[in-house]
Formats: C-alpha cells, sequence, structure tokens
C-alpha cells in the first residue's frame, strides 16, 4: 500500500475509449468511428509534412506565427488572437486548467463532447451536465444553470455526436445572457462543414466572453497530427499563452496544417463530398427505418428502437467490416453515430443497416 494519490476528480474520470481500426479476420474493414476525413489530407499537405522530415533535429517554431498567419489570411481573422494547440482537445485542457479550479462549475451539454468533462475533472472542477431538448443545446437550460461558480460553458456547434446545432442568433443570446465572470466556449471542430458560418468568429470579434476552438482533424484530414487552434479575446488568448508550453506542435504538424489551411480547393471538394453522402446516407437509413436528426457534421446519428437493437446493428455491421461508435456513454444508447465515409463505404453502411433491419423488428 501507499498513500501516493491523485489529486481530487482524476479517478472519477472515466477512461476514454479510442475506436478499432480493424476488424480481425475482415481485410476491406473501414472506420467511421472517430469522424474522420474519408478522402485524407490534401496532397499539399503531405508533401509539406515530408519535407518537414528534412529538419526533424531542430525544435518547432515556438509561437506559431506562421500557421497562425496562414489561418488569419484564409478565414480573415487577427493572427495575433490566434492560438494553436495539440489538437483541440488540448485547448479544452488549456481552457480549463487556465479557468477552472476546485470550487468551480464546468458546464457542459447533456450530450456535449467528453473532452469537457475530463479537462473539468483533470483540473479538480466539478462538471455540471445540462439538459439538452431532443438532442439539440437549450440556451435557457444552460443560462439557469449558472451559478456563482460557474467559469466556463462548453457548447459545440455542430455538437457530437448528435450532429445538431443552433442558429447563430441563439448564440448570441447565450453569451449575452451569461452572468459576467463567465466564459463562453464556442467549439466549433465540424464549423467548416456549415456552409457559410464562421464557428462565432464574429461574436468572438464582438464580446469579451467567447472564445471558439476550431481543428485540423476533421475537414482537413489531419487528425493524426493533433493541431487546433483557437480564437479569443486578447485577454483570453495572452492567458492562454501562458498555460501552453513552448513547443507544443511539432514542426512536421506545423508544416502540414499550413499547407492544408491554404490548400482551399481540396477542402471544398472534402466539403462537397460530405454534404452529398451525408444527405445520401440519412435518406438511405431513413428508408430502412433507422432516422436520424439532420446532421451539419460528418457524421449521423441513426436512432434505433431500442439499446438491444442499436448494439445487435453494430455487431452486424462489424460482422461486414463497418467500424461505428456507440454512443451509449453519451446517454443515446440506442444510437450509433455513423461518420460519412466516402460513396463506397456509405453504400456499405445502408446496405449492411437494410439486411438487418429485414430481419430485426
Ligand atoms: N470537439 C469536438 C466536438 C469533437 O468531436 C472533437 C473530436 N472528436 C474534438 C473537439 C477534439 O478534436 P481534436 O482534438 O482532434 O481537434
Amino acid at each position: 500500500m501507499s498513500n501516493i494519490t491523485p489529486q481530487p476528480g482524476i479517478l472519477d474520470i472515466t477512461l476514454y475509449q479510442g475506436g478499432a481500426a480493424h476488424v480481425p479476420g475482415i481485410a476491406n474493414a473501414v472506420k467511421l468511428s472517430s469522424n474522420e476525413n474519408p478522402f485524407g489530407p490534401s496532397e499539399a499537405a503531405k508533401d509539406a509534412f515530408r519535407k518537414a522530415s528534412y529538419h526533424l533535429h531542430r525544435y518547432p517554431s515556438s509561437d506559431h506565427a506562421e500557421l497562425r498567419g496562414a489561418i488569419g489570411e484564409i478565414f480573415g481573422l487577427d493572427p495575433a488572437r490566434i492560438l494553436c494547440g495539440a489538437g483541440s482537445d488540448e485547448l479544452i485542457s488549456f481552457l480549463c486548467q487556465a479557468y477552472a479550479g476546485p470550487g468551480d462549475e464546468v458546464i457542459h451539454t447533456e450530450h456535449g463532447f467528453g473532452m469537457y468533462r475530463i479537462s473539468a475533472l483533470a483540473n479538480g472542477a466539478t462538471p455540471v451536465e445540462v439538459p439538452e431538448r431532443e438532442r439539440v443545446t437549450d440556451v435557457d437550460a444552460i443560462l439557469g444553470a449558472c451559478t456563482d461558480a460557474t467559469k466556463l460553458v462548453f457548447i459545440a456547434n455542430p455538437n457530437n455526436p448528435t450532429g445538431t446545432m443552433i442558429g447563430e442568433g441563439e448564440v448570441a443570446r447565450l453569451a449575452a445572457g451569461l452572468p459576467d465572470h463567465v466564459l463562453l466556449v464556442l467549439d466549433g471542430a465540424y464549423a467548416e462543414y456549415v456552409d457559410g458560418y464562421d464557428g462565432g468568429a464574429s461574436l468572438v470579434e464582438a464580446r469579451q466572453n467567447v472564445v471558439m476552438t476550431r481543428t485540423f482533424s476533421k475537414l482537413y484530414g489531419l487528425g493524426g497530427l493533433r493541431i487546433g487552434w483557437a480564437y479569443g479575446p486578447d485577454h483570453v488568448i495572452s492567458v492562454l499563452a501562458r498555460v501552453r508550453g513552448p513547443f507544443n506542435l511539432s514542426s512536421a504538424a506545423l508544416a502540414a496544417a499550413e499547407a492544408a489551411v491554404r490548400d482551399t480547393d481540396w477542402a471544398e471538394k472534402c466539403r462537397e463530398g460530405n454534404t452529398r453522402w451525408r444527405a445520401w446516407l440519412a435518406e438511405a437509413l431513413g428508408e430502412h427505418g433507422v432516422p436520424s436528426d439532420t446532421s451539419l457534421g460528418n457524421f449521423i446519428l441513426a436512432r434505433f428502437a431500442t439499446r438491444a437493437e442499436a448494439e445487435a446493428c453494430d455487431e452486424h455491421l462489424k460482422s461486414e467490416g463497418l467500424i461505428v461508435r456507440r454512443v451509449a456513454g453519451y446517454n443515446l444508447p440506442n444510437c450509433l453515430r455513423i461518420t460519412v465515409g466516402d460513396e463506397a463505404s456509405c453504400r456499405r453502411v445502408a446496405h449492411a443497416v437494410g439486411q438487418f433491419m429485414a430481419t430485426a423488428r
């Protein structure tokens, strides 16, 4: 026995279960469980990654100036107010480290992304789960849940795993209605998939209590390299800059991300592919008796009649080499989250769900 104990909250964290990439015995299995881009990163990003490998003995840039400059240029934002992290996961972690500790509350929504809870607990803060309205963020419920102890409110818009989103007017109402000691974090991991949506950047410009997080893991197909960025008011960015280690992003990641963000043609192709096959897949599953809410992300939340039916369908999909995500851990036990793949994968999923449903009820 030892008396070595972790900080309060740490043992309340449920270990994150990463999805498998393979099904034993099946050669052409396809992973549709992590909302990755089925088309992969742009050739320019891969090329930049390879070139960066010539200089691996050098430390990377510590201020990320080139990547921040490229993001600023492409999205029309002030690079001085951008801060880069190892995926948006790390930004969520920085935000909790900087703003939430023992005695503080961190609000997230009922089916919100799991990292909010993990990071709150890891910093000794108390995660507070707020109900949604039919799988959609409920602004009034969030405003009603705020207390003197609330420090952060996280909402993902669009949300993972529901795929739903609230309009910019609702987000603005939330930002304006929060007590002035609360920081609103708009997680825009899927923002690029939404036509004409800036992820909340204009709200960041207009207010002092909003920060936006974004990622290169989804539309840009660089999940393996771990790159995300935050855009916020000066006072927030200067706080996060103090928490961030000087070399938190590798030189290869920085180079690939810069090339990726500049390759707007590739991003547009990926976005179009997603829009097209997401609609097709949702309709095909609906025809097989499996409904889903309109998703704005690169995945669909397929709703089954019961948990047992969802799990049996998951088993069938696996036997067909299709790896999707169970979301019971997100309080959605009768659902499966299915990443929108390329055409062939979407057709395989629709076919397999059809086979399953033909015998299920
Ligand atoms: N936020 C949301 C809503 C997500 O779905 C994810 C990834 N699943 C992340 C943040 C984290 O993404 P990353 O760390 O790869 O940027």
